[in-house]
């Protein structure tokens, strides 16, 4: 198979591929080869034209006739594989639904500022599409072939034909031999000088690949090993596996992602990284190498690797350049395989004062002067998984931590490692259960306990039993609000005034996606978002949020790092007579908003959206909307924040 004699690249409709001409021109030309090919009748064709002009969106017409099932995705592609149409890449992939319009602007952008780069490339890095999309369609319409060489057995034997400097100055590399010729996979295979030189060197018969620059870099970094390596039988079979693992554990480090996951899906598997809380795209992969992978990670953290159909866990202490890192692994068995989840311990960024987990400064005032310097007491930190309670219980921690201070705690895991306390990780396993350890902490004459979460009606006890006989006591709680972590100490089966004279403070928080300060703008809210965050419109008319418009600092979402809003409920009087009386949560919310200065988790959304730091969006997706929130000027007041 010969590469077609080239190519000028046909140009992507420059600015705009959203009034009609180009993407229109695009759609009609993909479509009227779908009905040559006997894909798609005449009638199908203008019944998918007539929903289109009716759908008040921007869908484009392919998408549309794959919706009405007239075509499908594999039988689209084939069509472009028989015909390749001269279209530009950047407009097919739009009209196929992979990519946005304002996502190809973007990159067209962006390719501006690196002339010559191949917007395959811009598309591909930035994660606007998934890379094997990007390359396969790009495969498709130019009749190349789209390979991996990041997961490709290496032929030693071939890639001594050339020397490594060729290889990376032309960014190519030689795959593998066959009856057709040798298939070598190009970074840019549009780029004619590149594919003379792999002529030259493997002979006129080869088929051209085109890969990833990413892929291809890996690739070129294990050859240049392999070239290197003394020649030798043995695990040649397995290392592309362990470099492929390694790669990843470190790109997420890199990435500062707090977890990797490896999903299992029908036909592949996703690898995603958790960044500020949101789950991000990082690669796919074939299923053989998903279960070398998983394989490879059982070993690492040793877990049995026959095991394969119970859930399992295990730790890797993986060493990098800067350091150790220590990572848990869970292994968790799904219809489809088993998905197994790393959360990168120490890459959660450092241990943080009290003064710098965002609290306003009302808040922060009672949190230091009622709550933490308390003689005694309980106080819960609430909030689902991925809250940021972890980040305030070892910041209230680490306030607390003086040399006349005896700290002790019962952690699963020890997540922070505090220099002058003793902590303890649980390790089931070995049967230092939580409930073991949580005996014997009394009996070590501490000052403050910190037990890294209430789980069952005993931790819960052990919390207030601890109060009640003069200590302070710190713990996390899975609720919802403030209000709902005392109901459901209540629904636990424990006294009511015991809960009532043992907790000083519950401290609810959530973490919401920052703005992105280089491309915020301003965002009037309307007078239906105003009602959807529980305003009457006419009482907030003009109140004004920030919104990221997208740019290469956010990777395009938006956002960039988080924001914490919090619920800080200080039980009074009134509170704790209303706990005693077994009152309903609704209740209990309204008397310690009026009575205790609470500011809900709504109010303090809204109040730092208000400062530009979080979105609507945000604040919509995140927050319980359980009453309705005080005007912004009141709210500013309660928090002691100035206008
Ligand atoms: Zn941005």
């Amino acid at each position: 198979m010969h590469e077609r004699e080239a190519v000028s690249e046909p140009r992507e409709p420059a600015a705009a591929a959203g009034d009609g001409l180009p993407g229109g021109g695009v759609a009609s030309h993909l479509a009227a080869l779908l009905v040559d090919a006997g894909l798609l009748t005449p009638e199908q064709l203008r019944h998918g034209q007539r929903v289109q002009s009716k759908v008040s969106s921007t869908r484009t017409l392919l998408s549309i006739l794959t919706e009405l099932r007239y075509v499908d995705m594999p039988a689209i592609r084939r069509t472009l594989r028989t015909n390749r149409p001269a279209l530009p890449l950047g407009a097919v992939l739009v009209e196929l639904g992979y990519l946005t319009e304002p996502q190809l602007k973007l990159a067209l952008a962006l390719q501006q500022e690196r002339p010559g780069t191949p917007l395959g490339e811009i598309l591909s890095e930035h994660n606007f599409v998934q890379s094997g999309d990007v390359f396969g369609v790009l495969a498709d319409l130019r009749g190349l072939i789209a390979v991996e060489p990041e997961q490709a057995a290496l032929d030693i034997e071939l890639l001594r034909q050339a020397p490594m400097r060729q290889y990376r100055s032309h960014t190519f590399l030689p795959l593998r031999r066959d009856l057709e010729g040798v298939l070598i996979a190009f970074a840019d295979p549009l780029n004619r000088a590149h594919v003379e030189t792999a002529r030259h060197l493997f002979g006129s018969d080869v088929q051209v690949g085109v890969a990833s620059r990413k892929s291809l870099a890996i690739a070129l970094d294990r050859a240049e090993k392999l070239l290197a390596a003394p020649a030798s039988g043995g695990a040649g079979d397995e290392s592309p596996i362990v470099a492929a693992v390694h790669d990843i554990i470190n790109s997420a480090l890199e990435q500062q992602a707090s977890d990797i996951h490896f999903e299992p899906l029908r036909d592949r598997m996703r690898i995603r990284f958790r960044q500020d809380g949101a789950m991000t795209a990082h690669r796919e992969v074939p299923p053989d190498m998903a279960q070398a992978m998983v394989s490879r990670i059982k070993v690492m953290a040793g877990a049995d690797i026959a095991e394969r159909r119970r859930h399992q866990d295990g730790r890797i202490l993986f060493e990098t350049r800067r350091g150790t890192v220590d990572i848990r692994v869970s292994i968790y068995v799904s219809i489809h395989g088993e998905k197994v989840v790393l959360r990168l311990l120490n890459n959660r960024g450092a241990l943080l004062g009290i003064r710098d987990i965002g609290m306003s400064q009302r808040m922060l005032e009672y949190l230091e002067n009622d709550v933490l310097d308390a003689p005694s007491g309980v106080v819960i930190i609430t909030g689902p998984t991925g809250s940021g309670k972890t980040t305030t219980l070892y910041a209230s921690v680490n306030h607390l931590n003086d040399a006349d201070t005896s700290i002790i705690t019962a952690e699963d895991p020890v997540e922070y490692v505090i220099d002058g306390i003793s902590q303890c990780s649980i390790n089931p396993k070995i049967n230092l259960s939580y409930e073991e350890t949580l005996k014997h902490i009394m009996r070590q004459d501490p000052d403050v306990i910190v037990i890294g979460e209430i789980r069952d009606q005993f931790s819960a006890e052990v919390a207030i039993n601890a109060a009640l006989t003069g200590h302070k006591v710190l713990t996390t709680f899975h609720t919802e609000d403030s209000i709902g972590g005392l109901v459901r100490l209540m629904n636990m089966n424990i006294e009511a005034f015991l809960i009532s004279s043992t907790v000083i403070s519950v401290i609810a928080q959530r973490l919401l996606r920052r703005v992105c300060g280089h491309c915020a703008e301003d965002h009037v809210l309307t007078p239906h978002e105003l009602r959807r965050l529980g305003y009457a419109a006419a009482d907030a008319a003009g109140l004004t949020f920030r919104r990221g418009t997208g740019c290469p600092h956010c990777r395009h979402t938006g956002y960039r790092g988080r924001v914490a809003v919090f619920e800080l409920l200080v039980l009074n009087e009134r509170v704790r007579d209303a706990v005693i009386a077994r009152k309903t949560s609704f209740e209990i919310r309204r008397i310690s908003t009026e009575t205790s200065g609470l500011v809900t988790l709504l109010e303090d959304g809204i109040a730092k959206a208000a400062d530009g730091d979080t979105t609507f969006e945000e604040i919509i997706r995140e927050l319980p909307r359980l009453s309705a929130p005080r005007p912004l000027a009141e709210l500013r007041r309660l928090l002691g924040v100035k206008e």
